[in-house]
């Protein structure tokens, strides 16, 4: 089980720690060899260090593209030591065991990110710190391999505990670790072929038969934390981070203060995150999310307003909500936003008087977030399902005030086509099957989930009746609202639900083979109605 450790092989990129490993590893009277960037700072910090290129008789040449590759290092790497012929092998070459590969790769995702070129991108892509690590890691029963300076000192550790050896345990620990890595690290560059070289180079995509979805999906995602449980406590859960430059969103906010974000506070924030992300660069709005559907959502020239719109609409099922603003936190609506019990709140900032505000309410996680993601930006959504996975594109999809066809005889007023406009935005954002009232910039009744859309219209109707009770207000904010449905209206039913509740107007994608008696029922009631000839299932 134990192997002790004689000589070392270091080859890096990322020199941190390095030069403090070696210094570790040479008073312990470990031999160091090293790759020529690796051994000039060795060398610069006093230590003594062979060169590989002197243990392979061969000069790193070719811009270093081949510097280790040679049979004196994977043979050194890969020999099996007690098996005769290996051993035979080693005496007749005169190869000698390497016991350590402390070795990290190229920056090619980091090349990548900061948009290189394509030249530089190929130059970075690591041909023989890959193979050494595969070769050290599949000969784990001799060799200890450390791909990570963060695993620097578990190592030095493991070392002082067992006399300069490593155990099994950890060589095998270490080893899954940097197949993971060579993983990723191939998964990264596959995913540049596929999504980004096919289609920048010239070339262009069709040439390469490229397409958004390769034969094999190569998945290169970091473990950002493990979750204390997942949606349910016996379940377990942890976080990914991806790799694009620039991602905007939860796993990126900071966190300010408040408890670790658990696996439904991650979801629940990630859809008022992607509603908010509609009035991006807008007047104030804010967004409140329960169990992933928004509960209300109002726009108004104030912060302070736009938060008291929004609790108006649900007072009830804003209890424990997420909270999303598209202004930094000013003193008053944060001190509002406390006086109901909230889970998260997200902002692009939060002044003196909002956080001492929120500082004491020591539970309540408040994220910030400078930008918000793009609503129209592309990309994928992943869906698990027996046996299985499901890939889309996300629905970036947009309906602005151009694309509604009016088809009633009355045409929408221009308030009756911003609220359209506005319920239409919050309903994309809804559990299908989704009906959104709103008026004045604010949600008025949000209908979610259902399994047919006439529940939906009499869910929210119910809702905004009794926030109107709940306020003491003389009418439901239905009354002259704008009704958006996610999905066509199939029958006239759900356009009666629209004239029951007092909508004036109504947003939908239309398209239904009873479009013709939903208009007619529009009609006789003098509603406006729009059709977008988009529809945003969300399930
Ligand atoms: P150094 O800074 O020591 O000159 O180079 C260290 C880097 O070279 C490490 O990231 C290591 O993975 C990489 N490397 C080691 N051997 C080879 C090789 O033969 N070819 C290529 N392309 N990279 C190598």
């Amino acid at each position: 089980g134990e192997v002790t450790i004689r000589r070392a092989l270091l080859s890096v990129s990322d020199k941190s720690g390095v030069v403090e490993l070696a210094s570790r590893l040479a008073k312990g009277g470990v031999e160091l060899v090293s790759t020529g960037g690796t051994a000039r700072a060795l060398r610069d910090a006093g230590l003594d260090v062979r060169d590989v290129s002197d243990l392979t008789g061969f000069p790193e040449m070719m811009d270093g593209r081949v510097k280790t590759l040679h049979p004196m290092v994977h043979g050194g790497l890969l020999a099996i030591r007690d098996d005769a012929d290996h051993a035979a092998a080693m005496e007749a070459h005169d190869i000698g065991p390497i016991d350590l590969l402390v070795c990290n790769l190229y920056p090619f995702e980091e090349t990548v990110a900061r948009g290189a070129g394509r030249e530089e991108i190929i130059e970075n892509i690591d041909i023989g710190g890959p193979s050494m690590i595969r070769s050290a890691s599949k000969n784990h029963a001799y060799v200890t391999i450390v791909t990570e300076p963060s695993d620097y000192a578990a190592l030095l550790d493991e070392m002082a505990e067992n006399d300069g050896a490593t155990t099994r345990a950890f060589r095998i620990r270490m080893a899954a670790k940097a197949f993971a890595r060579t993983a990723s690290y191939d998964a990264a560059i596959a995913n540049w072929f596929a999504w980004g070289d096919a289609y920048t180079n010239e070339l262009g995509p069709d040439a390469l038969g490229a397409t958004p979805f390769p034969a094999v999906m190569p998945l290169a995602f970091q473990r950002q934390a493990e979750l204390r449980y997942g949606e349910n406590p016996h379940q377990q859960a942890a976080i990914y981070v991806g790799q694009s430059a620039g991602a905007v969103g939860i796993p990126q906010a900071q966190q300010v203060q408040g408890k670790e974000l658990s696996y439904n506070n991650y979801n629940d924030a990630d859809a008022a995150l992607e509603l908010l992300s509609e009035f991006r660069g807008q007047d104030p709005a804010v967004v409140i999310v329960k169990h992933a559907n928004p509960c209300g959502v109002a726009q108004a020239p104030s912060l302070l307003d736009a938060w008291k719109n929004a609790l108006a609409c649900d007072s009830v099922s804003a209890f424990g909500g997420i909270v999303a603003l598209n202004r930094p936190l000013d003193g008053p609506t944060a001190e509002a936003i406390c006086e109901i019990f909230t889970e998260v709140v997200i902002a692009p900032g939060a002044d003196d008087a909002a956080r001492s505000a929120f500082a004491a309410k020591k539970n309540l996680r408040l994220l910030l977030l400078e930008d918000l993601p793009d609503p129209r930006r592309q990309g994928f959504q992943l869906k698990t399902i027996a046996g299985g996975l499901l890939l889309q594109g996300r629905d970036n999809g947009a309906v602005v005030a151009a694309d509604c066809k009016v088809v009633t005889k009355r045409a929408p007023t221009e308030q009756e086509l911003a609220d359209c406009l506005f319920a239409w935005n919050v309903a994309r954002h809804v559990k299908s099957n989704a009906i959104v009232f709103a008026k004045d910039g604010a949600t008025a009744g949000i209908g979610a989930g259902q399994m047919n859309r006439r529940d939906s219209a009499r869910i929210a109707a119910m809702r905004a009746r009794e926030a109107a009770e709940a306020a003491g207000w003389a009418q439901p904010r239905t009354i002259g609202s704008a009704m958006a449905s996610d999905a066509f209206l199939p029958f006239a039913d759900g356009l009666q639900a629209a004239v029951d509740a007092g909508a004036t107007a109504v947003i939908q994608p239309g398209g239904a083979m009873r479009d013709e008696e939903v208009i007619a029922a529009a009609d006789d009631a003098g509603l406006a109605m729009v059709f977008t000839g988009m529809r945003h299932f969300r399930h």
